[in-house]
């Protein structure tokens, strides 16, 4: 498995299976509107950085197109909405750079699904203490790690202070860790 950087973004290289590799790369729209086509924007953006450039021109694509998304935000967003238990990237999505948004999504449906049986079951008496029983175990678990998902992202996304800051994992690697660590959770456990 492998991180590189690139002018705007970044890209995350892991072995899948039958000897393939999965190759995923974020940008910004800035960075990706100048230039006429995925095609262009990878040769004269990505194949700067040499690493990115010796997988792509020692690998040939499994799909006929790449597959693409569009129009992520990494805004903060509300876990109720209009009385809505919102689960998963609906309530807040952690920059995938820390990855864990799938143990998030999981995580946040068991939360919402064990607290909506005490309110069917009458432990909790109303709607209103629904959400706010919601809310507060929501905040628990993932408000402070999306906070740091949002810090980590954004120090790497200015080019010369990711490499700074990658010099530095280097030299300390004790710190990579506990950088992890404040972006994931704890064991779910099947109540
Ligand atoms: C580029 C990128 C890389 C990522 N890498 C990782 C990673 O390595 N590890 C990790 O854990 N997470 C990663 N994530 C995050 C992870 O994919 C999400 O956090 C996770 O999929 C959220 O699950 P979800 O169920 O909330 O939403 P989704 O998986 O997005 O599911 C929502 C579903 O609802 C459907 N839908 C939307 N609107 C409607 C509608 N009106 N009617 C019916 N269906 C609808 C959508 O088509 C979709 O299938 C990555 C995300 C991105 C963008």
């Amino acid at each position: 498995m492998a991180l590189h950087n690139f002018d705007g973004g970044y890209c995350g290289v892991s072995n899948v299976e039958k000897n393939a590799i999965n190759l995923c790369y974020i940008t910004t729209f800035e960075a990706f509107k100048k230039h006429k086509d995925i095609a262009e924007f990878q040769e004269r953006v990505l194949f700067k950085n040499k690493a990115l450039k010796r997988i792509f021109e020692n690998s040939s694509p499994l799909f006929d197109a790449p597959l693409t998304i569009s129009q992520i935000s990494f805004e903060t967003k509300t876990p109720v909405e209009n009385h809505i238990l919102m689960c998963g990237d609906t309530a807040g999505m952690i920059h995938p750079l820390c990855g864990n948004g799938m143990s998030m999504a999981i995580r946040s449906a068991q939360m919402a699904s064990l607290l909506i049986v005490k309110f069917f079951d009458g432990d909790l008496k109303t709607r209103a203490a629904l959400e706010s029983a919601y809310l507060k175990a929501w905040n628990e678990a993932f408000k402070s790690r999306l906070k740091t998902g949002h810090i980590v992202a954004n120090l790497f996304s200015k080019n010369k202070l990711a490499e700074i800051l990658i010099q530095g994992l280097k030299l300390f690697p004790f710190l990579l860790p506990l950088i992890i660590k404040r972006t994931h959770g704890k064991m779910m456990h099947v109540k």
